[in-house]
């Protein structure tokens, strides 16, 4: 992890981070490995953050296990909700879409987009430099294909290891964990002793990316290295995308105020979809 930091110069010896920690396997491990570098640079200034979307029988043990090893780190950690933000929470905001019969989106669909906004939001208030996000290279790789399957390849120039900072009100995005296989990092949570959230959202089975994880697991499995040859590939032809992509210029949204390139943003496109805005 540590190459990749350099190799990408992610993080500098005086930033101010943010951890966007869930209580899973790969940012609590990460929020560790961090602390730890950390102690050698006496000027960076570490943080975690955590967003509570609601869902039920699920994110209050992570979030216990968030402010647990925040506690034992001694990490600050901030936290902020759905509920508090948007005035719903997924739970809630999955049985509107329902009874709306709007069947389009899966609840990972509304969860990651108003996520993202959330962590923004909390980085942003925190004053941190960077937002630092665990996503292993198992997760790139998956977002990769997603794009491809969603039809939206041009999203592979933007979703890098370091994003751009394409406006003031969007925290730099960084992922340290981006060329390392999920296997290791739960190795070296055993290894360690590190506590994390085990069950996993009962959510996920519905979303896409649960396929293309599977699909990708067998061909690991069968063919060792996968992972890698498409993190790579993707590396190699994101200049020309990138090249190709054209420049987007971000307005405020209507609603909320946030950087977009439309009137509304998207979770106030769906928030208004569902009738909450
Ligand atoms: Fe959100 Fe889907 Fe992840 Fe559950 S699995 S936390 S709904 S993105
Ligand atoms: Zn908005």
């Amino acid at each position: 992890m540590r190459k990749t930091i350099s190799k990408y110069e992610m993080l500098g010896p005086r930033d101010r981070i943010m951890v966007a920690v869930s209580g899973g396997k790969d940012s609590v491990t990460l929020l560790h490995i961090l602390a730890k570098i950390e102690k050698a640079f006496p000027d960076v200034v570490l943080c975690a953050g955590t967003v509570d979307e609601g869902i039920r029988d699920y994110r209050d043990e992570a979030l216990k296990i968030a402010e647990e090893n925040c506690r034992k780190l001694g990490v600050e950690h901030r936290v902020t909700s759905f509920k508090e933000l948007f005035g719903y929470e997924l739970d809630e905001i999955v049985e509107l879409a329902r009874n709306k019969g709007l069947s389009g989106l899966t609840p990972c669909s509304y969860c990651g987009v108003l996520r993202r906004k959330a962590l923004n939001s909390l980085a942003r208030e925190a004053g941190v430099d960077k937002l630092v996000v665990a996503h292993s290279l198992d997760d790139e790789t998956q977002t990769m294909l997603l794009n491809i399957v969603h039809g939206d390849p041009l999203r592979l120039a933007r979703s890098k290891p370091v994003l751009d900072v394409i406006h003031p009100k969007l925290v730099q995005r960084v992922k340290p964990l981006c060329m390392v296989p999920e296997k290791e990092v739960v190795l070296y949570a055993y290894l360690k002793g590190i506590e994390f959230q085990s069950i996993t959202c009962p959510y996920a089975q519905t979303a896409l990316r649960n396929d293309i994880r599977t699909m990708l697991n067998r061909m690991e499995h069968k063919h060792a290295g996968t992972l890698f040859t498409v993190f790579h590939s993707i590396e190699k032809i994101r200049p020309a995308l990138e090249a190709y992509a054209k420049e987007v210029e971000l307005k405020d949204c209507r609603a909320c105020g946030e950087p977009t390139v439309g009137d509304l943003c998207r979770s106030c496109q769906m928030l208004e979809q569902l009738g909450i805005l």
